[in-house]
């Protein structure tokens, strides 16, 4: 486990949304997959649920004291970090990714599309595209603006934008506002899995005109 090293976390927006169930198949895979490296965000997850299920509880009529919430609260705040679930170190996917992708890289079935760069598409419902993305060192993800907003999870390796550096576990959210050339660091290849909300628009002509081709 790296969680100590995880520096960008899934924001609260996301976080409330997967909690309440209100999330893309595609979204929620990556939102799991980083609480599953990542004990801040396991521990901000139940705290979510817990406040959830309280507040539900209010609205349905249940006896609760006034101040129960904030009691919930002072007992989150005050309780011990969960449990570390190890999990075995053959195994190259973090456990919600792996229902997916199954559980070694050398299976995962890559297309490239172009610069070296592959990525394979994982099935999931429609409002939203989940995908590995296999970056080679010091190569670019494709270039793109971003329409939506976009996850992306670093599963090996690293990448840095013109700004700041993502490493195992982090994640990097942009949305529209956001134009950046993430590249691979460090020298070796970068694996992550990026989600997006909707089609990523290409500046460059010859990737529009692939794009519908590649789904990416
Ligand atoms: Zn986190």
């Amino acid at each position: 486990m790296m969680t100590n090293t995880i520096k960008h976390h899934v924001n609260d927006d996301l976080m409330m949304a997967y909690s309440s169930g209100n999330l893309p198949e595609a979204f929620s895979v990556a939102v799991a997959a980083h609480i599953s490296m990542c004990d801040e965000c396991r521990i901000s997850m139940e705290s979510h649920n817990t406040v959830g299920g309280i507040l539900l509880e209010m609205q349905t009529d249940i006896k609760v004291g006034p101040d129960a919430l904030q009691k919930t609260l002072d007992k989150i705040a005050t309780s011990c970090p969960v449990e570390k679930v190890e999990k075995p170190s053959k195994i190259d996917f973090p456990e919600p990714l792996s229902d997916y992708v199954g559980e070694s890289l050398d299976t995962i079935n890559w297309q490239p599309i172009g610069m070296g760069v592959k990525q394979s598409i994982l099935s999931t419902s429609g409002e939203a595209t989940a995908r590995l993305l296999f970056i080679p060192p010091g190569a670019a993800m494709p270039d793109h603006s971003h329409s939506g907003i976009e996850m992306t999870l670093v599963l090996k390796g690293a990448f840095a934008d013109e700004t700041e550096y993502f490493a195992k576990g982090d994640v990097e959210i942009a949305d529209g506002a956001t134009n950046h050339t993430p590249v691979a660091a460090d020298g070796s290849p970068c694996i992550c899995l990026a989600v997006t909300e909707a089609p990523l628009k290409f500046r460059k002509m010859f990737h529009r005109i692939i794009q519908p081709l590649i789904r990416i």
